[in-house]
C-alpha cells in the first residue's frame, strides 16, 4: 500500500529503442531516469536537470506533456570507421516546467545501442542570454559496477603548464568508489562495466556556443556532468558557458550493450550533428611521414626535412608533417622553396603551430599566429598562396567555451584558405568529424610520442592500445602518430627507449587507431632494417573505412576488429601481454 502514494503522484514517459530492448524511463517530479537493457538495469534513478542564471530546473520538474517521435535518417561519412550510417531511434520530448512555471524540454533519441539526450529551450518572453551554471545530469550505476577511465588532469600543470590536454594513465575494471587521481574527476568517454554488459558515457555536438564536460568523481553514488575547471585557460574565460535562446545543450551520449560490440561500432557521435559549413573544396586524406617523432627537434632543419619529404615520396604518401620549430631552424623565407620541392615529388605539407596565446607558458614555435584572427587569416593566406595542405596546431588551453570558440574560429577560418586541421594537445572532439568538414584529427590520447620521453610507456604500450578501441578512439578520431618500425626509440635505433612491441603489432595499430590523416613513425633507416612486407604494407596503407565490424577482446588485453576500404577487408589483431599483433587482408 505504500507504493500507492508513489504511484499516484510519479509520471513516468518512457521511450524504448526500435528493437525494443533499450529502454528510458522518466520520472517527474523526481526528475530522473533509469536504463535499462533486455530488462537489465543499466543506470538506476539518475538525475536529470540544470540551472540556469535565469530559472532553477535542478528538481522538483513536472510533466506538462511528452511528444513522441521517430528519426530515420540515412548520413555519409567519409573520415571515420564507417561509410554509411543508417540512424534509426525513437525519440521523446518532454516538456516541463518548475515550481516558477518556466518551461525546458528535455529530448530523448533512442536507437538500438545508443541514446542522446539534451536539455531544449525554447523561445521565453524577455529573456534572450542564458548561462547555465551547473548541469544536474548524473548517471548512477549498479553496485559492483567497474570502471575504464581516464583521470581529468588539474589545470595549469605539466610540461609549460599545458595540461589539461587528454594526455592521462587509464585505470582499467577499477571500482567505483576510488578517487580519481587529481581527484578532478575523468574525461570523456568513460567506460563501464555493468554486469555482463557494457556502458559508454561521452558528449558530442560541442561548439562554440557550449563548453566541453567532464564526469565528476563518484560521489553519493553518482557520476555528474562536471564543467572546466575556473584554473583553465591561465584562469581566462568562465567556467558556465552561456547562448541565446532558443538554444539546446551538447548531446550526452549513452551507449549500451550486452557485449563490447556496439561500444566499437558505436554512431553515437555523428548520429545527431549536422555539417555547420560546407568544404571550400575537396580535401584529400592520407599518410604521411614526420621526422620529429623519432629524430625529434633537432631534424627541424633543411637537410632533415627533405630527408623525409623523399621518405614520403618513396612510400608513395601524400604529405610530410613539418613539425614544431620551422619557423626557427628553417625559417620563413626558405620555407617556398621547401614546399616546391615536397610538391615536385608529389608530397603535399602539414604545417605546425602552436595554438597560444596566454593558457600556457610554450614556447615551440611558431607561436602567437593561431589565437588572433587578423594574424590568423594572415598566416593561412600566405599558406594558400604556397600550397600548405594543411595545419597541426598544439598545446590548447582547456575545455571553457572561450577556447571551443578558438577551436571553431580555427577550422573555419582554415576551410576559407583550403586548409585540413590536426588539433594536439588538445581537448576530445565531440562530433566535429561530420561538423567541420576540414577536420582531420585530434590527439587527446597519451600518444606516440610519450614512447620515445619515457620507458614506462613502452611497457605499457599493449595495454593502453587495447584501451583504445573500446574507448578514446570509438568516439573520434584519433591522431596517434604511431607505427614505430625501430626497435630503440632513437635515431640511431641503438640506444634510447626499448619497444616491447612486434613489428606486427606496430602495423596493426595503424588499422585498429584510425584517423583520416595517419602520420607514420617511420624513418629511412627502415626502409632497409625493417621487414620488406612491413613498408610494402605501409605504402598500401588505407586511413578511411566503409565499415568497422568488432570481432573479439576485452579493454586493456587484447582486439581483433576488422575494417573494409572498398572491397579489401584488414583484420587487425592486437595482445598487451605478449605485445603482439597482426593484419590479414583479404577481398
Ligand atoms: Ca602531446
Amino acid at each position: 500500500m505504500t507504493n500507492l502514494f508513489l504511484f499516484l503522484s510519479a509520471v513516468i514517459t518512457s521511450v524504448s529503442s526500435p528493437d525494443g530492448k533499450l529502454k528510458v524511463d522518466l520520472s517527474f517530479p523526481q526528475s530522473s531516469y533509469t536504463v535499462s537493457y533486455e530488462g537489465k538495469t543499466m543506470l538506476d534513478d539518475s538525475p536529470l536537470g540544470l540551472v540556469a542564471d535565469w530559472a532553477d530546473f535542478s528538481g522538483n520538474l513536472s510533466l506538462v506533456s511528452s511528444e513522441t517521435g521517430r528519426i530515420d535518417n540515412n548520413y555519409s561519412l567519409d573520415r571515420c570507421k564507417t561509410a554509411n550510417v543508417h540512424y534509426l531511434a525513437n525519440t521523446l520530448v518532454a516538456d516541463v516546467q518548475n515550481a516558477e512555471g518556466q518551461r525546458l524540454q528535455i529530448e530523448f533519441r533512442v536507437s538500438n545501442n545508443d541514446i542522446a539526450f539534451r536539455y531544449v529551450f525554447p523561445k521565453v518572453k524577455g529573456t534572450v542570454g542564458t548561462r547555465i551554471m551547473e548541469e544536474c545530469t548524473g548517471y548512477r550505476f549498479p553496485e559492483g559496477t567497474t570502471t575504464f577511465l581516464c583521470p581529468q588532469s588539474k589545470a595549469m600543470i605539466g610540461w609549460k603548464r599545458s595540461k589539461p590536454s587528454y594526455e592521462e594513465e587509464y585505470k582499467a575494471d577499477a571500482p567505483m568508489d576510488e578517487r580519481s587521481r587529481y581527484g578532478k574527476g575523468y574525461t570523456f568517454p568513460c567506460l563501464f562495466h555493468v554486469g555482463d554488459g557494457w556502458v559508454l558515457l561521452s558528449e558530442t555536438g560541442v561548439d562554440s556556443r557550449y563548453c566541453a564536460s567532464h564526469l565528476s568523481d563518484y560521489r553519493d553514488g553518482l557520476y555528474r556532468i562536471a564543467f572546466p575547471m575556473p584554473e583553465e585557460n591561465n584562469g581566462n574565460g568562465t567556467v558556465e558557458p552561456a547562448f541565446a535562446m532558443p538554444g539546446a545543450t551538447p548531446w550526452r551520449t549513452i551507449t549500451v550493450g550486452s557485449s563490447l560490440k556496439p561500444i566499437v561500432e558505436t554512431t553515437a557521435p555523428w548520429d545527431n550533428v549536422e555539417p555547420l559549413y560546407q568544404p571550400s573544396q575537396e580535401y584529400r586524406y592520407g599518410r604521411s611521414t614526420w621526422s620529429w617523432i623519432v629524430w625529434q627537434d633537432d631534424s627541424m632543419n633543411w637537410d632533415d626535412q627533405i630527408t623525409f619529404i623523399d621518405l614520403a615520396a618513396e612510400m608513395g604518401y601524400e604529405y610530410i608533417l613539418v613539425d614544431a620549430g620551422w619557423d626557427k631552424q628553417i625559417g620563413y623565407e626558405r620555407m617556398p622553396e621547401l614546399i616546391r620541392y615536397a610538391q615536385s615529388r608529389k608530397v603535399d605539407v602539414f604545417l605546425w603551430y602552436s595554438s597560444s596565446g596566454y593558457w600556457n607558458d610554450i614556447v615551440q614555435s611558431p607561436v602567437n599566429r593561431m589565437d588572433n584572427s587578423i594574424i590568423r587569416k594572415r598566416e593561412m593566406a600566405w599558406m594558400k598562396s604556397l600550397g600548405v595542405k594543411g595545419i597541426k596546431v598544439d598545446f590548447w588551453g582547456g575545455d571553457k567555451q572561450e577556447t571551443m570558440r578558438l577551436y571553431e574560429q580555427v577550422l573555419s577560418d582554415a576551410n576559407d584558405y583550403g586548409l585540413m586541421v590536426i588539433f594536439h594537445g588538445c581537448t576530445l572532439p565531440r562530433g566535429w568529424e561530420r561538423m567541420y568538414p576540414n577536420y582531420v584529427g585530434s590527439e587527446a590520447v597519451l600518444a606516440s610520442e610519450n614512447l620515445i620521453f619515457e620507458q614506462h610507456f613502452c611497457d605499457q604500450e599493449g595495454f593502453n592500445a587495447c584501451l583504445h578501441p573500446f574507448i578514446r578512439n570509438t568516439v573520434g578520431c584519433m591522431e596517434f602518430g604511431g607505427c614505430i618500425l625501430n626497435s630503440r626509440l632513437h635515431k640511431s635505433n641503438s640506444k634510447g627507449n626499448v619497444r616491447k612491441t612486434s613489428v606486427g603489432f606496430q602495423l596493426a595499430t595503424q588499422i585498429i587507431f584510425q584517423n583520416p590523416i595517419q602520420n607514420v613513425a617511420i624513418t629511412p633507416n627502415n626502409l632497409s632494417d625493417a621487414p620488406a612486407e612491413a613498408i610494402e604494407f605501409l605504402r598500401n596503407l588505407p586511413t578511411a573505412w566503409d565499415e568497422t565490424v568488432f570481432i573479439d577482446g576485452y579493454p586493456g588485453k587484447s582486439i581483433t576488429l576488422k575494417r573494409r576500404h572498398g572491397s579489401k577487408w584488414y583484420t587487425a589483431h592486437l595482445d598487451a601481454a605478449s605485445g603482439d599483433g597482426w593484419v590479414k587482408v583479404s577481398e
